[in-house]
C-alpha cells in the first residue's frame, strides 16, 4: 500500500461529532453536486499521480516527508470549520491550540516563557526574527555563514539590512576566524547562526559563538528551520550535541514543524526569548480586536490571515507524539539519523563514491570519484537519472571546492564548484530500506561507472 487510507474513516466519525456543538442552529443545507465533483477530483488525482512518490521509503531526494495521519486528519476536520488565527473572533478553539502547540515548541528548546507563533514557513519566520533583530539593531549588520539558506540575504534586502555571509571551513560550518574578522569591525548587530544548513545538514559552532558574546555585543538568530526537532534524538555527534545544549541561550529561533514535525506545508514557527519584542508588532487594528482582552495572535504576527488548520494539526500531533527524547516521535528522528550514518558508512566504504562531510543530521552527500569536477558533476547526473529510472528518487547538490581540502582524492578543479549527489532520510522507514535503497543505487552506479 502506497497510499494510507485506514485512517479516512474515522474522518466522518469526527465531522458528525463536530457537528453535534452546532445543534441549536436552524437547519441550514448544502446543495452539493457530488457527480461534478467526483468527476473533477479524477482529474486531480490524475493530475497528481505526475510527482515523484515522496512518501514511498524509495524516495530518498528533497527534504520531503509526509505528514503524519493525524495532522492530515486534524487539518482536513478543521477545514469545515476554516478558522482564521489572526483574531479570536475569526478562530478561537484554533488559536488556543496554537498558543498551546507553540508554548510545547519553545520548551523543547528548554524556554518556559517566550513569544511566538506559527507562520507559512521557514522564509516567514526568518523574515520576522531577522525584522525584530533590525528593529533592535538599527543599521547594523545581519551575518551568517556562506552555507546559510539563501533566505537570509534575501530577507536583509527586503528589510534594507546590510548583509555580509561569513566564510566556512571544510565542514561547512561557519569559520570561526573569518567570524572573529567580521565581528571586530565593530558593526555587526546580528549573527544568524544555521542548525542544520539545507544541503548538507551541517551545524554552526552556537557553543564558540556565544563565548564571543562576552567580547563583542550581538545577537544570536537560529535558524533550525531543518535541524530544530534532532534536540530530541540520542545519537548526534558531541559537537552537535552541545550546539543543542545551548539553543537556549540565543535570542530567536526558527523551526518548520513542515519539514520534520510531521506536518503539511504552510507551519513555519518563529520564537523569541524575550518575550517583550512583541512591542515591536504592535498596531491597530480597526476591524478585529474586540471579541476579547486576550492576546489576539494577528497582534503578534507579521501575516494577517493565517490557517488555524495548521495550528489544529500541529497541536493534534503533539497530543498523539510528544516532543520527550526517548518517546515516539525521537526515536523515530533517530532513526532517519541512524539511517543516514549506515548509509554514509556504506558509501565511505565504497571506493567508487567520495564522501566529504560526515553527516550531522540525516543529510547525506556524496560524489562519484573522477579525474576533474567537471567529469564528476556529469557522472553525478547520470547516476541521478539512472536511479530515478529504477525508482529510487535523489537530490543532487553543487558543492564548492573548500568541502573538498582534507579530501585524499586528487581532483583538477576545472571548475570552482562540483555537482555532488544528496539524499536526505527524513522518513524512519528509510533506516529498514537501507539495504533495498543499496542495491538499486549499486546497480545503477554500475550501468553508470562501467559505460
Ligand atoms: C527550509 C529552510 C528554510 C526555508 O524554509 P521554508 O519553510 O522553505 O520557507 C530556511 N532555513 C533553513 C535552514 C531551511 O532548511
Amino acid at each position: 500500500m502506497f497510499i494510507e487510507k485506514e485512517s479516512l474513516g474515522i474522518l466522518h466519525e469526527a465531522i458528525r461529532y463536530l457537528e453535534q456543538g452546532f445543534q441549536e442552529l436552524p437547519e441550514f443545507s448544502h446543495v452539493v453536486d457530488t457527480d461534478a465533483l467526483s468527476k473533477i477530483l479524477s482529474e486531480v488525482a490524475k493530475k497528481m499521480q505526475d510527482n515523484y512518490p515522496y512518501p514511498h521509503p524509495l524516495y530518498i531526494g528533497q527534504m520531503m516527508k509526509p505528514p503524519h495521519p493525524i495532522a492530515r486528519l486534524a487539518y482536513t476536520l478543521a477545514l469545515w470549520i476554516n478558522p482564521n488565527n489572526h483574531a479570536l473572533d475569526g478562530g478561537r478553539a484554533s488559536s488556543v491550540m496554537e498558543k498551546e502547540a507553540v508554548a510545547e515548541l519553545a520548551r523543547m528548546f528548554g524556554w518556559e516563557t517566550h513569544l511566538g507563533h506559527l507562520c507559512s514557513g521557514g522564509t516567514m519566520a526568518n523574515l520576522e526574527a531577522t525584522w525584530v533583530a533590525g528593529s533592535l539593531r538599527p543599521g547594523k549588520k545581519v551575518i551568517a555563514s556562506q552555507h546559510a539558506h539563501y533566505t537570509h540575504e534575501r530577507i536583509c534586502g527586503v528589510l534594507g539590512l546590510p548583509f555580509e555571509a561569513v566564510s566556512c571551513d571544510s565542514k561547512a560550518c561557519m569559520d570561526l576566524t573569518a567570524l572573529k574578522a567580521l565581528l571586530r569591525k565593530g558593526d555587526v548587530g546580528t549573527v544568524v547562526v544555521t542548525i542544520g544548513t539545507t544541503a548538507s545538514g551541517s551545524i554552526d559552532p552556537l557553543p564558540e559563538i556565544l563565548k564571543l558574546q562576552a567580547q563583542y555585543e550581538f545577537r544570536i538568530h537560529a535558524d533550525a528551520a531543518y535541524g530544530g526537532y534532532f534536540i530530541l534524538v540520542d545519537n548526534l555527534s558531541p559537537e552537535a550535541l552541545s550546539t543543542f545544549q545551548h539553543i537556549k541561550e540565543v535570542d530567536s529561533i526558527v523551526i518548520d514543524p513542515h519539514k520534520h514535525g510531521l506536518q503539511p506545508y504552510g507551519c513555519g514557527c518563529v520564537l523569541f526569548k524575550d518575550p517583550t519584542v512583541g512591542r515591536y508588532y504592535k498596531h491597530n487594528s480597526p476591524y478585529t480586536y474586540f471579541s476579547s482582552d486576550e492576546l489576539h495572535l494577528g497582534e503578534i504576527s507579521l501575516e494577517c490571515s493565517r490557517p488555524g488548520a495548521a495550528a489544529v494539526a500541529l497541536w493534534a500531533t503533539q497530543q498523539l507524539l510528544p516532543y520527550v527524547s526517548g518517546g515516539k516521535f525521537a526515536s523515530d528522528l533517530s532513526k532517519s539519523r541512524k539511517a543516514a550514518i549506515t548509509f554514509f558508512e556504506m558509501l565511505k566504504n565504497d571506493s567508487r563514491f567520495m564522501t566529504p562531510l560526515a553527516p550531522e543530521l540525516d543529510i547525506v552527500v556524496w560524489a562519484p570519484k573522477a579525474k576533474n569536477a567537471r567529469e564528476i558533476s556529469r557522472l553525478s547526473k547520470a547516476i541521478f537519472e539512472a536511479a530515478a529510472a529504477e525508482n529510487l528518487h535523489l537530490a543532487m547538490a553543487n558543492l564548492p571546492r573548500s568541502l573538498f581540502i582534507e579530501s585524499e582524492e586528487e581532483i583538477q578543479w576545472d571548475q570552482d564548484d562540483v555537482t555532488c549527489l544528496r539524499s536526505c532520510l527524513m522518513k524512519p522507514e528509510h533506516l529498514d530500506w537501507i539495504g533495498h535503497i543499496w542495491q538499486v543505487l549499486n546497480r545503477a552506479a554500475y550501468t553508470v561507472l562501467n559505460k
